[in-house]
């Protein structure tokens, strides 16, 4: 029921409690998805782990825990008013300032009475007597709703990746993940600190661990590359300049390929004679930052241009780490990007240091943790901490640890995974699930996008699309198997006409013991993906079956 009045619930143990929509997470989409709804009316209840806002930025408190987009990009832009009274600190902001940040947006919106923290959402089954969802909260509540609307993300506190190594239930010291890190401050002064991984967490945590520790070791299995960050705080006037172009700077990261603005190469690596390909190189590494992927249209297409910049980062690698024995561990043969880039401060000078040894898993795999420590079939290195920077089920590994059920029981498990393939219509809703929307769901630009622009594009359309079904008397809105099939295939060709799809990583879900692999990201473009998802809702939302005024019993 629509309401223009603000309602109050109070969820007593086993009352059953009816919403018009129900979200899970608190983080970007979740604080968003609550507002926009609410501001149009309808009663919207968000559920929430952590004992507070943030999502992934309230778990991931690892040590130089620091987001690689932009700060003056990485907010919400649907607000004017909201997006001027900000003042981020430095160019990419660190964990706890974008903490700061989502819980001045949760004040600011006064959105906190209808979030319900420190619970979780155990299962989601659809009633299709009742046309509802039907919503188990760990505490042993039911609720329900019109609509579902998970706000999980691709990289959730539930989907951590720790490898299942023998013996660590043995080990003495202490351990941690980095996208489960405690609360309360670790201290590594003068210990034994032990890192498995090295991708965008690791490379983070890696610099700023090994400045503590009395000795660093680093586990690494696939070597990185890594651009600097070359943060720096931002200064006064490029801030004003920035809030004084509000919508011009909204209307290039909305319209843009990845969500930010800038202009993308518009000719090939290959037609540059080598001087000029070597000047554009330094001095977007000079510059920082992730713009050197885009200096050139064919890096992420074309293997030779590719090489170009990934021997160009080599060469860096080369320059920078003094051993040539840890350099050598240290070189990365994958096509750069194919894994997701990574930012860095002082991550290969890292190596320089004398506290600090490199491991390299390819040559001496880990057989097992050990109480004093972790052995590889080569050496047994004693540890006080160990430290998982070992990534996450990412994309449906959230959504799968909730029970998650359609039609006729229907598990999304079983969907995507019997099926081998995840198959969702406009990365925002699957055949099978009605009332059901996905923020930054499979198969759309997600985390291969500035995630803020990806979730706000989502939140509208759901919002608006939620409205329009108001507006019509429509009882149900779903997916029709045939547009979800050919949004896949779709989805499919575009992955398969870059380079991405030739490196394993976490974004084929090649990290995780038996997941099936794919590619579950749309990445076609955030502007172009904005001007498919608008068109299907032009056009009455095309591709999903609308029922109205359906005879439905009122839930009691
Ligand atoms: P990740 O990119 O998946 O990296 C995990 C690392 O652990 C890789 O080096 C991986 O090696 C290694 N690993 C995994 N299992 C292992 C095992 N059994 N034995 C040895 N090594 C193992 O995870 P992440 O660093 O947490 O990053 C995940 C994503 O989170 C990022 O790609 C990004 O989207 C997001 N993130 C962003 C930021 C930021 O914006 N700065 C920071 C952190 C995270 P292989 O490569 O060989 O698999």
């Amino acid at each position: 029921m629509k309401s223009n009045q603000q309602q109050f619930y109070k969820i007593e143990k086993n009352q059953v409690t009816n919403f018009d929509a129900i979200v899970i997470g608190a983080g970007f989409s979740g604080l968003y998805m609550l507002h926009r709804l609410r501001e149009a009316g309808f009663s919207v209840r968000v559920y929430e782990k952590g004992n507070g806002v943030g999502g992934a930025w309230y778990w991931s408190r690892y040590p130089g825990a620091r987001c690689d987009s932009e700060s003056i990009y990485y907010n919400y832009t649907f607000s004017e008013e909201l997006y001027k009274e900000w003042t981020w600190s430095s160019r990419y902001p660190e964990q706890a300032e974008i903490l700061r940040y989502l819980n001045f947006v949760a004040d600011r919106l006064d959105l906190r009475r209808d979030i319900q923290f420190n619970t979780e959402i155990k299962a989601a089954h659809y009633d299709e007597t009742h046309n509802l969802w039907r919503i188990d909260l760990n505490d042993g509540t039911c609720v329900s709703a019109k609509y579902f609307i998970t706000g999980v993300g691709c990289l959730s506190v539930n989907a951590t990746n720790v490898p299942a190594i023998k013996g660590l239930d043995r080990f003495e010291g202490k351990w941690y993940h980095t996208g489960a890190w405690p609360h309360e401050k670790i201290d590594f002064k003068g210990k034994r600190v032990g890192v498995i991984g090295t991708g965008s967490s690791g490379v983070q945590a890696i610099p700023v661990i090994a400045q503590k520790a009395e000795h660093l070791t680093v586990f690494q299995r696939t070597p990185q590359y890594t651009i600097p960050a070359r943060n720096r705080p931002l200064d006064l006037e490029f801030i004003e300049k920035t809030k004084e172009n509000y919508s011009e700077i909204r209307r290039q990261m909305h319209e843009s390929f990845g969500g930010f603005p800038g202009n993308r190469g518009d000719h090939s690596a290959l037609e540059e004679p080598p001087e000029k390909r070597q000047s554009v190189y330094e001095a977007a590494w000079e510059a920082g930052g992730l713009a050197i992927r885009s200096t050139y249209k064919d890096i992420m297409t074309n293997e030779t241009a590719n090489n170009t910049v990934s021997d160009f980062l080599r060469s860096k690698i080369r320059e920078i780490v003094q051993d040539p024995e840890v350099r050598g561990k240290l070189m990365p043969t994958y096509f750069f990007a194919t894994k997701r880039p990574v930012l860095d401060t002082n991550y290969f000078e890292t190596y320089n240091r004398k506290n600090v040894t490199l491991v390299d898993l390819r040559k001496s795999p880990i057989e097992e943790i050990t109480p004093k420590g972790l052995r590889t079939t080569e050496a047994e290195y004693e540890l006080d901490f160990l430290v998982f920077a070992t990534g996450y089920d990412g994309v449906t590994g959230p959504l799968f640890k909730i029970d998650i059920r359609g039609k006729d029981g229907l598990s999304l498990k079983e969907k995507w995974e019997d099926g081998a393939q995840v198959k969702t219509y406009l990365g925002l809703s699957t055949a099978g699930f009605p009332n059901f929307f996905i923020i930054t769901g499979p198969e759309s630009p997600s985390v291969l996008s500035n995630v803020p622009v990806a979730i706000e594009q989502h939140v509208e359309w759901i919002g608006d699309c939620i409205q329009y079904l108001h507006d019509h008397g429509v009882e149900t809105i779903e997916a029709k198997a045939e547009a979800e099939e050919a949004w896949s295939i779709h989805c499919k060709e575009v992955a398969d006409s870059t380079l991405y799809t030739k490196t394993d990583s976490w974004l084929t879900g090649a990290n995780i013991a038996d997941k099936p692999r794919g590619f579950p990201i749309y990445i076609g473009g955030i502007g172009q993906y904005r001007q498919i998802i608008d068109e299907v809702a032009a056009k009455g939302y095309e591709g999903f079956s609308l029922v109205t005024h359906q005879k439905t019993k009122s839930y009691q």
